[in-house]
């Protein structure tokens, strides 16, 4: 026959021996084409029954290569006819297919189809279905077509002596097939979930999973799993120590396996009979990983399995080798473009990769860190770091690790959660940052911001610190704890005769000093200039114990401070004064605390210097007093509540009225009156002195040029200045000021300063005076022989006139040494071409007593006291008139 040539050679190179399952299918495909060309068929299929004839399965399908693999119950066929039974070819014009075949090859009705089938012996049978094509009509010969291709199917049935084990692997086969191209438009995870589930369907496994094996460096090797069906499914990312599985035995055989009773990771869930594991390789050498099937009892025979999987198997690998591919591509591009430290794991944080920078920072090599668990091999996580991480989410902040050399170190860290193409977490990119440098450097920041440059010791704002902190701690824990104010007696006098470097060294000097007297406990400060402090805590849990350790340790300092020091071939001397308060007590904040030992300290000095005083309530009054009058003051001056009282200065020798002294009066509104010598020095402490003192200067000057016009012409008039007034820069302006204001005689006017005008800068004093003196107006030195009363200073100054102290002219006739003093500054003030006026001359004897001495002039109550300007107007006229 003409056109059975084609069919004979299809078997012609065949001998007789057995067919493979492949070859055997490769015939029956290239027999089906044959069909659909010489039948002019639409389409072409091969049906095979299968051996428990329940269904029969698509062997061949053209062109539907997709359907091959599908399954039919038997009978919806057998209700088309009896074929399988009778007839070896069937024509069926217009046939009405059974409901169940429309949507199979088989196709859409009416349709012309032919039926043949095809016997081997009694259990294997197959089925050949053409199917015309719609503009054609069956060719004539087309039965006996159709029976050759019977003959050449039965033949290569036979030659594939099929049994249950060839059919097994035939329908495995097809329907693995069918998979194939189920997910042959699928790719990355998905291809890999729904690969596990089919197979787990087709097979029949009670779970499959494919595992990718981690590349291992240091440590034991393990296997991830990719995707996961049957209990594992909820383990997919779970990563399983190789060794814990049967699976190993896979590595070792470089083979597929089965296992009876095997290990698998308890995490499973699953206590399966059986395993079958295949390998997954890497060009077919290496193994990347496996694909495992577990089974309940029965299993399949795993030589069938692993062939029926082998051309699904090649699509696997290669899927895997893009997956991992892909996903380093995706991480690279995140990850390891930056010379920050820089880890990556997967979602069960075992570390895939490190880069270089992470090696240099840690000192872990990756062959150490790959495969190690994050949170448990390396590092720890806080609480807020392993919540974030469990829920996974982005987390950062600093933590401290250790180096492999076991050193501690700080590390900001980022943790970033990588997702796949599904959105899910597939991997996590850690990138570290070495804090030590920053930390370093924030601690020298640190230490400029709280300790004192020149000592080393803590500064004003540390102290204050510390002072909050350990206040709080001594109420907490019932204890008593002192504060010592250590200020440095004459200190002054080395920095300015000196210089500044000398000044260093000595105040470098006193802290040396004073650090050994204290634990590192206690805290001790430079507040600035020479001012220290020490904090000494928890010295007692009794008060008056307390203040004993204190003010013992205090008279320690002040002997150890007062030690000579040797500079430069000089030998210096310097002391200290200190203040203490003892804390907790009674309404005191912490912030009370510097300002009673300051109090303390003042009174220290003022108890003749190189003492200790303990801040005590009589302290706090003169302190609460101290503030209320410097409240009350601000006020007195805008309320006129100030006015100027004038005391009579009168010639020792004739008694004749030579001028008069301006004193301020403070009457305060409840009625009370306030020395000048309480309000003054507070007036002092701020910028206060200096409206004051100019009002004073304005008023007195005022008052003068007003006796002047009334004809009552005092030869001059005395307006005491002090120290911070004068030192205003603009001080002379506003003399001059005065004078243009009330048309004072500058010749009529004097100044009293006193020596601290004198010690807080020899140079602006000398300079000053120098220029108010060419415009006529005079000069004394109050309060003479009570101050620093150098000699040296007082002949480079354009003084006029001594006024000598109160206090030595009150011993006379009786104190001997206040009287030599006394004698002493006349002598020298003669000497140096000086007046001499005396202060507070109460009594004819020193009065007396003065004249002996040619002493010049005197003021004090035996002349009169400081009267009220309209008083002093009559007090002036008349003695002016007896003149
Ligand atoms: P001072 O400048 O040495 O003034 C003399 C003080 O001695 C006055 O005290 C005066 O009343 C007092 N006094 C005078 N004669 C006698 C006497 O015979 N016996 C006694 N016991 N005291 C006598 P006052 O007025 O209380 O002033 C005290 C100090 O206040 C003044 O001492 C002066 O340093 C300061 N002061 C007074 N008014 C002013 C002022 O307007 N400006 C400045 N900067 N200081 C002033
Ligand atoms: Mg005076
Ligand atoms: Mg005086």
């Amino acid at each position: 026959m003409m056109l059975s040539a084609p069919f004979s050679s299809l078997l012609s190179h065949k001998n007789a021996d057995s067919l493979s399952v492949a070859a055997f299918e490769a015939h029956i495909h290239q027999l089906c084409q044959m069909m659909q060309t010489l039948l002019h068929a639409g389409k072409v299929t091969f049906w095979l029954l299968h051996p428990a004839r329940s269904e029969v399965i698509c062997l061949q399908d053209i062109p539907h290569p997709e359907r091959i693999g599908l399954s039919i119950p038997i009978d919806a066929i057998s209700a088309l006819s009896d074929a399988f039974n009778h007839a070896s070819v069937l024509e069926f014009p217009n046939a009405h297919l059974d409901a169940r075949l429309r949507n199979t090859p088989i196709g859409h009705e009416p349709v012309d189809i032919i039926m043949a089938r095809v016997v081997c012996d009694d259990d294997t049978q197959g089925m050949l279905v053409c199917r015309k094509e719609q503009d054609h009509d069956w060719p004539i010969n087309s039965r006996a077509l159709v029976n050759h291709f019977v003959a050449l199917a039965e033949q290569a049935l036979l030659m594939l002596q099929p049994d249950a084990i060839a059919w097994r692997h035939l329908l495995w086969q097809q329907r693995l097939h069918k998979l194939t191209y189920q997910l042959a438009t699928k790719t990355g995870r998905l291809f890999f979930t729904e690969l596990v589930e089919q197979l787990a369907n087709e097979i029949g496994a009670d779970a499959v999973w494919i595992g990718e094996l981690l590349q291992v460096g240091h440590g034991a090797a393990s296997v991830r799993i990719i995707a996961g069906c049957g209990a594992t499914i909820a383990l997919e990312h779970h990563r399983y120590p190789l060794q814990e599985s049967s699976c190993r035995l896979l590595y070792l055989a470089d083979d597929w396996i089965i296992q009876s009773m095997p290990d698998v990771p308890a995490t499973m869930l699953i206590q399966p009979k059986w395993l079958i594991a295949v390998p997954l390789r890497h060009n077919q050498q290496r193994i990347i990983g496996h694909l495992s099937f577990t089974f309940a009892d029965q299993h399949p025979d795993p030589n069938e399995l692993v062939r029926a999987l082998q051309p699904l198997l090649t699509r696997i690998e290669a899927e895997l080798i893009r997956y991992q591919a892909e996903s380093e591509l995706r991480l690279s591009s995140v990850a390891f473009d930056t010379n920050k430290g820089c880890i990556i794991t997967d979602p069960t944080l075992t570390i895939m990769r490190v880069n270089l920078a992470f090696t240099e920072i840690t000192g872990i090599s990756a062959e150490q860190a790959i495969g190690c668990e994050l949170g448990k091999e390396i590092w720890s996580f806080s609480e807020q770091q392993g919540d974030a991480l469990l829920k996974g989410q982005h987390w950062r902040g600093e933590m401290e690790r250790r180096r492999l050399n076991g050193e501690l170190y700080p590390q900001w860290e980022t943790w970033t959660p990588v997702q796949d193409e599904t959105n899910r977490f597939s991997h996590y990119v850690i990138s570290i940052d070495d804090l030590t440098e920053r930390v370093r450097s924030s601690q020298r920041i640190q230490a400029l911001a709280y300790y004192d440059e020149l000592t080393g010791l803590a500064n004003r704002r540390r102290l204050l610190e510390q002072v909050n902190v350990l206040f709080e701690q001594a109420k907490a824990q019932d204890e008593v704890g002192a504060l010592l104010f250590i200020d440095l007696d004459h200190f002054k006098n080395i920095n300015d005769s000196l210089g500044h470097a000398a000044g260093d060294w000595v105040l470098q000097q006193v802290a040396e000093r004073l650090k050994p007297f204290f634990t590192k406990n206690d805290e001790l400060a430079r507040l600035g200039g020479d001012e220290f402090v020490a904090l000494l805590p928890g010295l007692s849990s009794n008060p008056p114990q307390a203040e004993m350790h204190a003010t013992l340790l205090a008279e320690q300092v002040i002997e150890a401070v007062s030690a000579p020091y040797y500079y430069a071939g000089q030998v210096l001397h310097l002391g200290a004064s200190i203040g203490m308060t003892l804390y907790p007590t009674r309404h005191q904040t912490p912030a009370d605390l510097l300002k009673q030992a300051d109090t303390a300290m003042y009174q220290a000095k003022a108890d003749g210097r190189s003492t200790v005083r303990a801040f005590d309530a009589t302290m706090q009054r003169k302190v609460d007093k101290r503030l209320r009058i410097h409240n009350q003051l601000r006020d007195a001056l805008r309320n006129n509540e100030l006015s100027l009282h004038y005391q009579p200065q009168h010639m020792v020798s004739t008694g004749d009225l030579i001028g008069a002294e301006a004193l301020i009066r403070w009457q305060m509104p409840e009625g009370g009156m306030i020395s000048p010598i309480e309000f003054i020095p507070i007036a002092e402490e701020t910028d206060l002195i200096i409206d004051i003192g100019q009002w004073v200067m304005e008023e007195a000057c005022h008052q003068y040029m007003h006796w002047y016009a009334l004809d009552i012409k005092l030869p001059q008039l005395s307006v005491n200045v002090s120290a911070k007034q004068f030192h205003h820069s603009k001080f002379t302006e506003r003399v001059y000021d005065v004078l243009d204001k009330t048309g004072m005689l500058p010749e009529a006017l004097n100044l009293e300063i006193t020596e601290s005008v004198v010690l807080e800068g020899l140079e602006d004093t000398i300079q000053k005076m120098t220029e108010l003196k060419s415009i006529g107006i005079s000069f004394s030195i109050d309060d003479f022989g009570t101050g620093y009363s150098s000699l040296g200073y007082l002949t480079r100054l354009p003084v006029n006139e001594l006024k000598i102290d109160r206090t030595f002219i009150k011993g006379i006739p009786n104190d001997v040494s206040n009287m030599a003093i006394a004698e002493a500054v006349l002598a020298m003030a003669r000497h140096l071409g000086f007046n001499v006026t005396a202060e507070g001359v109460e009594t004819r004897q020193q009065l007396q007593f003065l004249k002996q001495q040619s002493c010049h002039f005197y003021q004090g109550y035996l002349a009169s006291k400081p009267l009220p300007a309209d008083v002093m107007a009559i007090y002036a006229s008349d003695h002016l008139r007896k003149k």
